[in-house]
């Protein structure tokens, strides 16, 4: 690309802009804003050196109740790529509705959201029963980039999609996604064959994010919160809870990194197990145990493979 075009798209982009969001790439690449962390890594990793991208979740805020800043929905309007997961920041799909035209692009529909989101016995329904008739359709389980092969074939669309914008850019996105999709085979790998024997199959969380990490390993769950964790549980549904964890001999009750333990921990107390942190990768911070996805997830491994008493 000539130097010309970098500094049209570098003045198009900084337009009005005092954040990172809409800064081009170094190589003139396209802008891209991701919606949370595993999106932002995964377009960091596919985009490479052409592609700016920044985060609309900010490190540590829980990502599920987001709100946009008036700056946000700005840069969102003015990016080239918005990669988003519909159904899991509802300020972000009303943003990428409104705001972001042909630049909106949904990793869910890449990533294949098979698993239909649990009827909850409590409170929820009701906005679950509003949602479905918004949407027309049974609403589904957001949290699929904790399947790391699911993660990949997002990876593989991004390029796809990120070399219709940049077509000069076509093969580094390519061999990116290629590198990226290596990565999360071995990690793929090793979680099959860490988790393949284990005493414990129910996998008890703190909300219900990991339907699709137990689907693919093998574990049953249950959240104690449900899809999100600004769902508070009745008392009731906690004891239930509580009896189911020793009805199952469960020896782990899994606290999570960006939420209130206390929950998960009463639950715990009453059915007289241990608690251990497990991380949904909804967002990164100086406390989360691994520098990066890949890191986080190899931590989990690790505390899954000891908290279900794996082989
Ligand atoms: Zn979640």
């Amino acid at each position: 690309m000539s130097a010309a075009a970098v500094l049209v798209l570098t003045a198009c982009g900084s337009d009005g802009d005092t954040g990172q969001a809409g800064q081009a790439g170094e190589q003139g690449g396209p802008t891209v804003v991701a919606g949370f962390y595993p999106l932002e890594w995964a377009a960091e990793r596919v985009g490479g050196d052409r592609v700016e991208v920044s985060s609309l979740t900010p490190p540590g805020a829980e990502a599920h109740d987001l709100e946009l800043a008036p700056q946000d929905v700005a840069a969102i309007s003015e990016v080239d790529l918005l990669v988003y997961l519909e159904g899991f920041q509802p300020a972000i799909d009303e943003a990428a509705e409104s705001e972001a035209g042909d630049a909106a692009w949904d990793a869910g529909q890449a990533a294949d959201l098979t698993l239909a989101a649990e009827d909850h016995a409590h409170e929820g329904e009701e906005a679950h029963a509003e949602e479905e008739a918004h949407a027309g359709e049974e609403s589904v389980d957001p949290h699929f980039w904790l399947d790391p092969t699911r993660l990949a074939a997002v990876g593989d669309a991004l390029a796809a999609r990120l070399a219709e914008l940049d077509p000069e850019g076509a093969a580094t996105y390519e061999q990116n996604a290629a590198e990226l999709r290596a990565d999360l085979e071995a990690l793929d790998a090793e979680m099959q064959a860490g988790l393949a024997d284990c005493a414990v199959d129910t996998l008890v969380t703190g909300h219900d994010a990991f339907g699709y990490l137990a689907d693919r390993y093998g574990f049953e769950v249950v959240g104690i919160s449900g899809l999100s964790p600004s769902q508070e549980p009745e008392p009731a549904q906690m004891a239930e809870i509580a009896s189911l964890v020793q009805e199952r001999g469960v020896t782990t009750v899994y606290t999570e990194t960006l939420v209130d333990p206390a929950v998960a921990e009463t639950v715990a107390a009453e059915a007289g197990v241990q608690t251990a942190v497990l991380d949904p990768i909804e967002g990164l911070t100086d406390e989360s145990a691994g520098e990066d996805y890949l890191e986080v997830m190899r931590t989990n491994l690790a505390t899954l493979q000891e908290g279900q008493s794996c082989a």
